[in-house]
């Protein structure tokens, strides 16, 4: 190492001053000693590592003087106070939008989180009987009640409720999945992959595009543990197909003595057909066949929180709740009550798509939503933002969360153009604001999609336009 930077090295703030200096500007008041003290080791050490890989012309730009190493410091030790996880404006037009956190909840349900989370709660207590209870009881009649279902039980997360149904059903056994089927959905979740964790051994049947009930037949033996069936959510193989329909699969089942599970992905509870969208098959037609277990997400079509539900039939679930890794994977008080609440709206399924956001924001009709669009150009242009241009564009928005992959949902855009900005830069501001809005960039343009922002979030978009 040459000297010059040597003697930077030497002359590297240090934590005893660093530490004094806070201590007169009252450090201790926002964090204890040990705290402060590892914040100061931070920022030397980073100083130090910088040093002694920047070149050697670089050097002079490193400042190291006492007051702006207690500046940093400080400024982290604030930092801790800003809440990292915060509510965003989505108008990037994708419904379910698994980074900003998939369906957002209903009233009802922070409601019932509020209430249940404040104090005690009867989660685990049978009030009728006083004595202990199971904690899926709360919400297994509801769930019945929708779908037709014998049983429930309800767990982390869809994930969760596959691992948990290979375990149960087919450890050390095989279980039979379609070449067609073995999807990845975000997040390193694999269908292959889960079936190694849970200890059961995948047996690949058919082709990637035609897979027909002779092909399971075939491979079903004594070790055969499961068929299963999985939701091709995220994507659509077109043109030349085919796949065994679960009557079918169900049927098989039957005479060789097999369980049959569908995994659903999107647990859809209602005709989405009536609203104009494609078919997505509901949870109630699934079970309709017969089927042994049907699991599916709480946070997607459903409009709830995130949860993985497990339905099907009483024997079945018997043995999976009976699984140790359920207690592993169980779900928790705030869930549970927001997924009831979520779930009572569905018995008025016309009251569930108005008042669950993600499915009145997926069946809003065009016009409702380009009525907000003009409301909201309005407010703007009573702002009087001399640098900025407003127009309306129709386009398309989607259901993300691996949700009716192929369907094109009318919407309309709010488009801005910035003379003085570009579009780029003023996406970066506005998703660097308290509450960022979260929106797409086309060419000079950021464009505004109607359907996913709400009329009470106009004014983080004026407050974010204002500072661009
Ligand atoms: C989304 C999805 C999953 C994973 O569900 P999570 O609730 O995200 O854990 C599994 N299978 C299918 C078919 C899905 O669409």
């Amino acid at each position: 190492m040459d000297e010059s930077k040597k003697t930077f090295l030497r002359n590297l703030p240090k934590i005893d001053e660093i530490i004094l200096l806070l201590e007169k500007q009252d450090i201790y008041s926002l964090a204890p000693r040990d705290i402060v003290i590892a914040t100061c080791r931070t920022v030397v050490q980073n100083l130090r590592d910088k040093i002694i890989e920047a070149k050697e012309k670089d050097l002079p730009k490193f400042s190291l003087d006492l007051a702006s190493a207690v500046g940093k410091v400080e400024r982290l030790i604030k930092g801790l106070y800003r809440y990292s996880l915060r509510r965003v404006v989505n108008a990037t037009g994708v419904i379910l939008h698994t980074n900003l956190g998939r369906a957002p909840l209903c009233p009802e349900a922070l409601q019932r989180i509020m209430e249940v989370g404040k104090g005690y709660s009867n989660l685990e207590f049978d009030l009728a009987k006083g004595e202990r209870g199971q904690r899926y009881d709360h919400v297994s009649q509801l769930i019945c009640a929708l779908t037709g279902s014998e049983d429930a039980l309800i767990v982390n997360n869809n994930a969760a409720a596959i691992l948990l149904v290979l375990n149960t059903l087919a450890e050390k056994k095989e279980a039979i999945v379609s070449r067609g089927e073995l999807i990845e959905i975000g997040g390193e979740f694999r269908i292959p992959e889960i079936m190694k964790k849970s200890a059961s051994k995948l047996r690949e049947v058919g082709t990637t595009n035609r897979t027909r009930i002779g092909d399971y037949e075939k491979a079903v033996n004594d070790k055969t543990g499961l068929i299963m069936k999985v939701h091709t959510s995220n994507f659509r193989i077109v043109g030349f197909t085919e796949e065994a329909d679960i009557v079918s699969l169900v049927a098989l089942g039957k005479s060789r003595g097999i369980p049959v599970m569908d995994d659903l992905g999107s647990g859809c509870l209602i005709d989405l057909e009536q609203y104009g969208l494609q078919h997505e098959p509901t949870v109630r037609e699934a079970l309709a066949t017969g089927i042994d277990v049907v699991t599916f997400s709480g946070d997607k079509l459903l409009g709830g929180p995130q949860a993985g539900i497990i339905v099907g039939k009483k024997d079945v679930l018997a043995k999976i709740k009976k699984n140790p890794l359920n207690r592993a994977l169980r779900i928790d008080k705030f869930t549970l009550a927001a997924l009831e609440a979520t779930l009572m709206h569905y018995l008025n399924p016309a009251d569930a798509v108005k008042k669950l956001r993600s499915l009145k924001a997926l069946t809003e009709p065009v016009a409702a939503v380009k009525k907000r669009a003009e409301k909201l150009i309005t407010k703007l242009q009573k702002e009087n933002f001399v640098s900025l241009k407003f127009s309306l564009h129709e386009d398309f928005a989607a259901a993300g969360g691996g949700s009716l992959p192929t369907q094109q949902i009318p919407t309309v855009l709010v488009a801005i153009k910035n003379k003085k900005m570009s579009a780029s830069k003023m996406e970066e501001k506005l998703r660097k604001m308290e509450v960022p809005v979260i929106v797409r960039v086309d060419k000079d343009e950021i464009l505004i999609d109607m359907r996913t922002v709400a009329e009470d979030e106009f004014r983080f978009i004026i407050e974010g336009l204002r500072q661009v």
